[in-house]
């Protein structure tokens, strides 16, 4: 059986959540735990999230947000990516927050609302250049008019506006300023209308980090409360943010082999001399992506070591060198203090942070560090 240990330190997101609300002063803070939590555990993640001051958490399923619900959260949750098919009623009954980026799903809210399940609470999701979530610009109009006629007759409340930006991870981008502009055409028009939006948010972990001018009412960090902020920090520190996350293994065995001999599946690697091999025993069944062969590196007694060859479903080997101190039972590390970071996975495999934790992290228990 293959053995891969993911664990969370929960009191690093708490801190982290801590430390990027002091870096957005004049807004509250959603804690992004969509995709349980980016693979660190949602309710744990949640609950560490409430612990550091997130006056909300968002999660993009409405499944994960009745999951926050039965998991004891009482505070504000937003959910965000549903069709018009959403069960409403079960979203309002719960008092959590709605968005709604069309007129079809607007009705399916309206509709619950009447039903009798509760006054909804909406926030407006509008596309300011993403080209992804939420209603054109072209079309707002209709939306706005559509949610006034439905607070007015008490079924809904308008408490707040949201967009999604492209290009955050390169703060100086022209789409980010673009999108900003239209992001304030948005509200205006809405206040025109006589919408009272209280929580005007556009901003993920990105903009958190470097446009203050862009924190409205309300940030939306997710990849920055589990410490892998997606912009370098000038000062080279992180930005005081913790990596959450650890992934290791051990080693099933370490043995001798002569130079010349093939490693693994196809012979990809092949020993360069006499050497020792350690076979590891995690696979791509546990997160470690296949294509990590030949280029990833994990570490053993503090000692970095390229993944040789390539990665198979429970195990795969590392080339120790001809004289090691590494034994059977050694803890591996493949991320965590001392060893790779997930930015580093990502960097070999040519991925983002993002999935090398959701992937980890969703293929496997937690454990609390
Ligand atoms: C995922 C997501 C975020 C968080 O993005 P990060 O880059 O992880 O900070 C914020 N808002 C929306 C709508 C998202 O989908």
């Amino acid at each position: 059986m293959s053995m891969l240990k993911v664990s969370v330190d929960y009191d690093a997101i708490a801190g982290n959540v801590a430390t990027l609300r002091a870096l957005a002063p004049t807004a509250k803070l959603m804690a992004v735990v969509k995709a349980d939590a980016y693979g660190h555990g949602l309710l744990p993640s949640a609950r560490a999230a409430r612990r550091g001051g997130a006056e909300f958490l968002g999660v993009a399923q409405p499944s994960e947000a009745i999951a926050l619900r039965d998991g004891g959260d009482e505070g504000r949750v937003l959910t965000w990516l549903y069709g018009p098919e959403v069960h409403a009623a079960d979203l309002l009954s719960r008092d959590i927050d709605v968005s709604a980026g069309s007129l079809e799903v607007l009705s399916a809210i309206v509709k619950a609302a009447r039903a009798g399940h509760g006054t909804a609470t909406v926030h407006l999701c509008v596309d300011t250049g993403l080209g992804r979530e939420g209603v054109p610009m072209a079309n707002l109009d209709a939306l706005l008019t559509a949610a006034s006629a439905a607070q007015d007759e008490g079924l809904i409340k308008v408490v707040g506006m949201w967009s999604h930006l492209a290009w955050a991870d390169q703060p100086g981008h022209p789409t980010v300023d673009a999108q900003a502009e239209n992001f304030h055409t948005a509200l205006a028009t809405a206040e025109a209308r006589g919408l009272d939006i209280e929580l005007a948010h556009l901003g993920n972990s990105a903009c958190t980090l470097t446009r203050p001018d862009l924190h409205f009412d309300m940030v939306r960090p997710g990849i920055a409360i589990y410490g892998l902020p997606p912009v370098e920090d000038p000062e080279g520190d992180n930005f005081g943010l913790t990596a959450a996350m650890s992934v290791s293994s051990t080693l099933a065995l370490v043995k001798e082999l002569p130079g010349g001999h093939g490693v693994s599946y196809g012979h990809e690697y092949v020993t360069p001399q006499r050497t020792h091999v350690g076979l590891v025993s995690a696979g791509y069944a546990d997160g470690v992506f296949r294509a990590a062969g030949g280029v990833a590196e994990v570490s053993v007694r503090g000692v970095r070591y390229p993944i040789a060859g390539r990665v198979c479903m429970d195990q795969f080997v590392l080339d120790l060198g001809p004289e090691t101190e590494a034994d059977a039972g050694d803890i591996v590390t493949l991320i965590g203090p001392g060893g790779p970071t997930a930015r580093d996975w990502a960097t070999a495999i040519g991925t983002i942070d993002y999935e090398i934790v959701c992937r980890f992290g969703g293929l496997r228990p937690k454990t609390a560090e």
